[in-house]
């Protein structure tokens, strides 16, 4: 789902260590909209990737997996129930992200549910690698 034209949707595309997580947050406090960090999107997957003790290369199951996974991206991140904010950000899950973000079933179901979030917003900051290219094109 695209967001209807009058949603603002800002996009903020960069390398790791960019600086893009403290400008995005900045910014969604100054303009009073939500903010959606989808690299925490692709580290949830992968920690339920690694918590079910999956292949990250084995395509289908992992990318059934990131299909059947609630996640709950805010103050903090939390699969399925279970709060990951911390996990997430550790060893396993950066050492094996890169693996199921280059899953493009996972990257099917992830972007969108990134567009659902930001149509549910009514908007919001968003920040990731491919968001004004791929995710949001017509981010203004
Ligand atoms: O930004 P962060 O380091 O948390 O992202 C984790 C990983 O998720 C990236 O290294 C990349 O592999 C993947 N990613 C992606 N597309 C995005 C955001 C993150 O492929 N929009």
């Amino acid at each position: 789902m695209i967001p209807p034209v009058g949603d603002t949707v800002i996009a903020i595309d960069g390398p790791a260590g960019s600086g893009k997580s403290t400008v995005a947050r900045a910014l969604a406090v100054r303009l009073g909209l939500g903010y959606l960090d989808t690299g925490a999107m692709y580290r949830a997957v992968t920690w339920a990737v690694l918590r079910d003790g999956l292949d990250p290369h084995a395509l289908d199951a992992v990318a059934a997996l990131a299909e059947r996974t609630d996640l709950s991206l805010g103050e903090r991140v939390v699969v399925d129930g279970t709060d990951v904010t911390g996990p997430i950000r550790g060893p396993e899950v950066s050492g094996t992200v890169s693996i199921v973000a280059a899953n493009p079933g996972v990257r099917r179901v992830l972007v969108a549910r990134q567009r659902g979030w930001v149509a549910e917003h009514g908007g919001g900051v968003v920040e990731g690698r491919d968001i004004g290219t791929v995710v949001f094109p017509n981010a203004a």
